[in-house]
């Protein structure tokens, strides 16, 4: 059984940042200063609420909760062992994928468009569930869960059926974790925003998941010129095998020297910006060709601003747009995800590195480091 059952996998970054909460809410007192390591700290698991379907690992997971409270930060995958009694779309055994949460129920979820709910930031950053309830308790008192729908860096995960992206059972569990954030994010803002037509040009700036992702997916659908920009050549000479045509090292080389040469003058289609830097952006921006579009994924810092030539940009008509989460209906789009890796037109496995529970806070600092894209926990 050991050998056959999949692993429950949770990964550590979160759209390429770590997102620890620099603080917890005060009512749990059991969270720990960001600063600290991560440690295994046994919790109480609640019964689920209704629509609530718990996930548990296999044969290596170990007895107890660990550390919800600090345990946000991560998507996972794992299979389902209990669902809430008024969950329809998820069953025991399933495998899943968990992604962010959303309501369900305000005018973007019912648009489907979930990723721009109304209610998202409590839904992934209350840290409760709807009723007022969090999933653990330690010593009689609430330990917050549910961050960013999950709380899944934990033995369980106890999470609202909106999380829940049923998976395919012959794909690797213990590689899906990933697909919940930061290459949903990459690869939906190609695939769902930008639409490239075969043969189109697309430049990439920024070599984490974000921009791996993106560069994966721009080559699925065919675009002929694609060119990742970074400031590191072992990050571009990875861009190159997943997909990139062209690259650039713009802290070495100049940047719209190189992409004119790369087009033929013709400027490029479309543009992507990870990195969330103003002056990134507005290179971006001046990348584009007549009628480009230039898409911003990145989490800016408050106050970050980009300005752009107004005249020019009148004559272009370019189009400037920010997306969230890929504009993906995670439970339609990460199934897409999972085939394209089938097909080794997503080949996502080239990013991820897995630790053992033990060994987490090594994922962190490899995370933070650069030294891994994605750190993968298996239990
Ligand atoms: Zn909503």
């Amino acid at each position: 059984m050991a050998g056959s059952t999949p692993r429950r996998t949770a990964q550590t970054t979160w759209c390429g940042s770590r997102v620890l909460p620099r603080t917890a809410p005060p009512a749990y007192r059991h969270a720990r200063p960001s600063s600290a390591p991560l440690a295994v700290d046994p919790v109480q698991a609640s019964s689920p609420i209704q629509k609530a379907p718990p996930q548990r690992g296999g044969a290596t997971a170990p007895p107890a909760p660990r550390d919800p409270a600090r345990a946000g930060t991560s998507t996972r995958s794992g299979v389902v062992e209990e669902v809430g009694s008024d969950v329809r779309g998820v069953q025991v055994g399933d495998h899943v994928v968990l992604g962010p949460s959303y309501c369900g129920k305000c005018t973007f979820c019912r648009s489907g468009e979930p990723m721009y709910c109304e209610n998202g930031f409590a839904e992934l950053f209350g840290c409760r569930r709807p009723d007022g309830t969090t999933a653990f308790s330690k010593d009689g008192e609430m330990v917050g869960s549910h961050f960013f729908g999950q709380s899944s860096f934990a033995t369980y995960a106890n999470v609202s059926e909106n999380s829940v992206i049923v998976v395919d059972k012959d794909a690797p569990l213990e590689l899906l974790g990933p697909l919940g954030c930061g290459l949903n994010t990459g690869a939906g803002a190609v695939l769902n925003e930008m639409r490239p037509e075969p043969g189109t040009s697309i430049v990439v700036f920024g070599s984490g998941a974000v921009g791996f992702a993106a560069l994966m997916a721009a080559a699925a659908v065919s675009c002929s010129t694609i060119i990742g920009v970074d400031i590191h050549d072992s990050r571009l000479e990875l861009a190159r095998e997943l997909g990139a045509t062209h690259t650039i090292n713009s802290s070495t080389q100049d940047l719209h020297a190189e992409l004119e040469k790369i087009t033929g003058g013709r400027s490029v289609n479309y543009a992507l910006d990870t990195t969330a830097i103003s002056s990134v952006v507005r290179d971006a921006a001046d990348a584009l060709g007549t009628r480009g579009v230039l898409v911003a994924v990145g989490a800016a810092a408050p106050g970050e601003e980009v300005s752009f030539e107004v005249g020019s940009s009148l004559t272009k008509g370019w189009t400037f747009k920010t997306v969230i989460e890929g504009s993906a209906v995670p439970q339609v789009f990460i199934p897409r995800l999972i085939d394209l890796w089938k097909q080794g037109k997503f080949p996502f496995e080239k990013l991820v590195k897995t630790y053992s529970l033990e060994d987490i806070n090594t994922g962190f600092e490899d995370s933070a480091s650069g030294a891994v894209i994605k750190p993968v926990v298996a239990y």
